[in-house]
């Protein structure tokens, strides 16, 4: 990272910011009825960056007041008219995307190369992919039942992708009929209100989306609304387990995207070269801020110093700073709280035995940054082989047989993803069979697509987001 120079290359394009934000309530934006307002910060100096409305109780009450309003119309539409509309949604964000990267950067800190080349285009795709939808839903269910939409859907997004994952929930929805009250992340609201200046400009009725922004309890309390249908939530197992409870009984559907450990498997006649990048587009595209981050690497244990090697000098060229310079290989940590979560599992590696390897860098005097990173010497018992630290570490696990490699990759509470590398395709077939994830990668990672289901077994949730199977989560044949 210091190895060498290079010339910064800052993104000049600068997004139209409001100095506050309110809630976006039927159609309208509106102030929140306490009048209470949190700053958002970038991550990358500590400046704020907008003052942002906290959703109240009776802010969340109004949202499904008006959910349910706009869903009477949205629902009554005719499906290839619904369809025009997710459309529009899809070419407005594809009109926006230079400004809506440079919000997401700013606002969560991941280099702009990632928001330009990967979340914004993905989050148009999402959109367009299921406008082709709205009016073909009959074939998206068997046996020629007539599906039907739930109703009000309370959807609730974390900071990792803030635009994607409000994507990934609202395209579907709304293709099916939907309402939506959207509930994004506190860290990181500013790309969710621009989708509802999109939104607006897309000119949908009144209430078929809503947007109102605030802390856990606003989530909670969206998920306590007895005029909310269903519950789609994406985040940390530990609060999806708390909304499974509260959920429970409620008739409420629910569908659940939580945490992840995932295993990425290299075999010793892997393509090398390939698998390495694999290795570290896995752990480190968004600083490892991903549920579904290659985070626990298995490597057959005869190219084990092989594969420390070379990514021992391959973390040495990926660049560290300003997420708004187009160089920028890894960004900021999305805030303190997550920097000091890092800091404590990393510490409890080297204390439990682990050896830690680190890209000498050095870190910017301002923000939250924190250097690509990797473990050996790990064991399965310790903390960074088992929870999820969700941030640019990996730990460095071997294995002897294919059927250990599995035996050790399927030792954990999560199940949402995995990458296997090996020359053999049977033998990454076998193997990608054998694991107990939602996503299996083979000579690969992080590959996503509109059409492609995506979620997790055991601790990492239930339910599914794209392709048919997210379409199933969001019809009622009632
Ligand atoms: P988090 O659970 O703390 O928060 C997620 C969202 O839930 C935020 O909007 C938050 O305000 C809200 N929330 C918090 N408490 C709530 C409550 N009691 N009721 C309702 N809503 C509440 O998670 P996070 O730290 O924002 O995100 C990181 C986690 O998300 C990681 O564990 C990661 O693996 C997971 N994640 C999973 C996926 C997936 O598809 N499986 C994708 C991205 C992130």
């Amino acid at each position: 990272m210091t190895a060498f120079t290079y010339a910064p290359a800052p993104e000049r394009v600068r997004p139209r910011l409001r100095e506050r934000y309110g809630l976006f309530i039927g159609g309208r934006w509106t102030a929140p009825e306490d009048d209470r307002f949190m700053e958002t910060i970038n991550p990358a100096d500590e400046t704020r960056i907008a003052d942002v409305a906290y959703g109240s109780t009776a802010d969340v009450d109004r949202a499904v007041r008006a959910a349910r309003k706009g869903y009477e119309r949205w629902s009554a539409l005719k499906p290839a008219d619904r369809a025009k509309y997710v459309y529009r949604i899809a070419r407005t964000i594809t009109e926006r995307s230079r400004e809506l990267a440079v919000l997401e950067s700013l606002d969560g800190g991941k280099p702009i190369r990632e928001s330009r080349d990967f979340d914004v285009p993905a989050s148009a795709a999402h959109f367009f992919y299921h406008a082709g939808w709205a009016d073909k839903l009959e074939w998206a269910i068997r046996g020629g039942a007539s599906p039907q939409p739930i109703g009000v859907c309370g959807q609730i997004v974390p900071w990792n992708f803030p635009l994607l994952m409000a994507a990934w929930k609202m395209a579907p929805a709304l293709a099916c009929g939907n309402a939506v009250v959207l509930k994004p992340a506190e860290t990181t609201p500013l790309t969710a209100l621009a989708l509802a200046e999109i939104i607006a400009q897309a000119d949908l009725p009144p209430g078929v989306v809503n947007v109102v922004t605030g802390d856990g309890a606003t989530g909670a309390a969206l998920v306590d609304h007895a005029g909310v249908d269903k519950i789609a939530f994406t985040g940390s197992t530990e609060v999806g387990k708390r909304i499974a409870r509260s959920t429970a009984g409620s008739g409420k559907r629910l569908t659940l995207e939580l945490g992840g450990k995932a295993a990425n498997v290299i075999f010793a006649d892997a393509p090398m070269d390939q698998a390495v990048e694999g290795i570290v587009q896995g752990i480190y595209f968004n600083q490892g801020h991903v549920c579904c981050a290659g985070s626990r690497l298995l490597v057959e244990e005869s190219v084990h110093d092989e594969v420390v090697d070379r990514l021992t000098n391959r973390i040495r060229t990926l660049r560290l700073g300003d997420p708004l310079d187009k160089n920028t290989d890894i960004g900021a940590i999305n805030s303190r709280v997550q920097l000091d979560k890092i800091r404590e599992l990393v510490h409890s590696g080297i204390e439990q035995g682990a050896t830690l390897v680190q890209a000498e860098c050095e870190l910017p005097a301002r923000g939250f940054f924190f250097p690509a990173s990797f473990f050996t010497n790990v064991h399965p018992s310790h903390r960074i082989a088992r929870e999820e630290i969700f941030g640019p570490v990996l730990s460095i696990m071997t294995f002897r047989t294919p059927d250990e490699a599995i035996e050790k990759a399927n030792n954990t509470p999560y199940g949402l993803s995995a990458g296997v590398w090996a020359a053999e395709g049977s033998k990454n077939m076998w193997v990608a069979q054998h694991l107990r994830a939602g996503v299996v990668w083979c000579n690969t990672f992080n590959k996503f697509d509109p059409s492609s289901p995506f979620g997790g077994y055991k601790e990492s949730g239930f339910g599914r987001e794209g392709g048919v199977h997210g379409l199933h989560e969001y019809l009622t044949l009632a």
